[in-house]
């Protein structure tokens, strides 16, 4: 039975859903002690993940158990923000309905941001630090997103990863989730904001805190895409987020208090990881030669809580950790992490940030509204599937120009012996396109 959803999986092309796009299958063939399906959803704005538990509980319920007896965990934990006090009686209800329980279990997490990063995930519900530059599986855990279980259930009835759902929120008028096929125009997407121009605004590719601000609106929709937020171009968050490393150097060396706000509320460091931004600020600022305390910026998750919220001064640190980063990389220098299980610092739990105080700081409060998952009609005239969205190597496209294919037909499978996914037409139609890594159909 293991084996043969391992197969379903990697035949339907599942890969995580949250944003990280590892093939799913590989983390199923793994044996953990817990597997943690993770809802915490915690960008500001994006509302996928709640609504997708609150519509398919039993489908979400079911992928999640299969996945934790896939890999021999003891216990499955579904976790979710305590605040969706709705969605978690459902899901309680549907455990029970479906005797999963007490397999399966509702895990309420903090309102907290990044309670998402996996890593704070497996320490918020076990207690246990994954190791520096470590994987949850190094302290028994598998994580999966809710959307990802959605996608394994369908996996076990057949069904391909053939559509994504994508939260459009923001300064806009029209605050709305939708379903679409995958290779969708981008465009199309937007539209659905009720904005017909988007001179004036700019876009975030994902959530407020993690996602970059898009240089190009004519791509497509991929399996990893989870948002798109909308806002004016002078919006102050769009602001800091198009600075660059070379712009933050300067406003970084000029006003570095060395204050430690930035380390004290890191969330890898408060999980006991050797990350300490105020130290990458001085060591960037000064040009100081120290290679171990720059391969510290390494263990950063990019989470940006220290740029976009902890820092009083307004300043940069997650860009000197990048600016770190991309030095280290140039000499081929990797953090030599030791693989022991770190201790979390004290006061770790008086050192949370709350969504709401953090929504705030962002100047997004007015934005944080439902955005209703809708029926909308989104038929593409051509879609633009790419075959890249997976960590590893890109799918080999076995249709050609001129083919005819069905909906959910196979179109690229996985390099031979390479980490990667298969991709799957999301509509019938004719091959027009392969390059760029993209496979383009037409409809009809
Ligand atoms: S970057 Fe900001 S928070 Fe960090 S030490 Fe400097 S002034 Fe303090
Ligand atoms: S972005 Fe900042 S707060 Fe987040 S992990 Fe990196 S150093 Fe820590």
């Amino acid at each position: 039975m293991r084996v043969n959803l391992i197969e379903q999986v990697n035949n339907a092309g599942v890969i995580g859903a949250g944003g990280a796009g590892f093939p799913t299958h590989v983390k199923l063939s793994a044996t953990a002690e817990f597997i943690l399906l993770n809802g915490a959803e915690c960008e500001p704005l994006l509302r996928v993940d709640q609504q997708l538990m609150e519509i398919y509980p039993d489908e979400i319920i079911l992928g999640f158990q299969s996945a934790g007896k896939a890999v021999g965990a003891k216990k499955a934990y579904l976790c979710i923000k305590e605040k969706h006090g709705k969605v978690i009686s459902i899901l309680r209800e549907r455990i029970e309905a479906l005797n999963a329980s007490p397999f399966v279990e509702v895990t309420p997490l903090p309102d907290v941001y990044p309670a998402g990063d996996e890593q704070i995930l497996v320490y918020t519900v076990t207690g246990r630090s994954v190791p520096e530059a470590g994987i949850p599986l190094n302290v028994g855990c598998v994580v999966i997103n809710s959307e990802t279980a959605l996608n394994i259930f369908n996996a076990s009835k057949g069904l391909p990863v053939t559509e994504k759902f994508i939260t459009v929120a923001g300064d806009i008028p029209n605050r709305v989730t939708v379903k679409v096929p995958v290779g969708t125009p981008i465009m199309d997407v937007l539209k659905q904001s009720g904005l017909d121009s988007f001179d004036d605004y700019a876009v975030i590719d994902g959530g407020p805190m993690m996602g970059p601000v898009m240089t190009d609106l004519s791509g497509h929709v991929g399996k990893k895409h989870k948002g798109f937020v909308i806002l004016k171009k002078d919006h102050s968050l769009i602001r800091k987020k198009t600075t660059t490393i070379e712009q933050a150097r300067h406003i970084n060396i000029s006003a570095c208090a060395q204050c430690r706000m930035c380390t004290d509320l890191c969330p890898r460091y408060l999980i006991g990881h050797n990350v300490e931004p105020h130290k990458s600020m001085r060591i960037q600022n000064y040009g100081l030669n120290d290679v171990e305390g720059k391969s510290h910026a390494q263990l950063c998750c990019m989470c940006n809580l220290c740029e976009l919220f902890s820092c009083p001064a307004g300043l940069h640190p997650k860009l000197a950790n990048d600016a770190l980063r991309r030095d280290l990389a140039e000499q081929n220098i990797r953090y030599q992490a030791s693989g022991n299980e770190p201790a979390a610092r004290q006061n770790r739990e008086y050192r949370q940030v709350p969504s709401k105080r953090l929504t705030a700081r962002l100047g997004l409060s007015t934005y944080d509204k439902a955005a209703p998952l809708q029926e909308v009609v989104c038929a593409p005239e051509a879609v633009c599937i790419p075959i890249d969205s997976h960590v590893g190597a890109p799918a080999i496209p076995t249709v050609s120009v001129g083919d005819h294919v069905q909906a959910g037909q196979c179109i690229g499978v996985a390099a031979e012996g390479k980490l990667g996914a298969p991709v799957h037409s999301s509509i019938a139609g004719t091959v027009i396109g392969i390059e760029n890594n993209h496979i383009a159909i037409r409809r009809g």
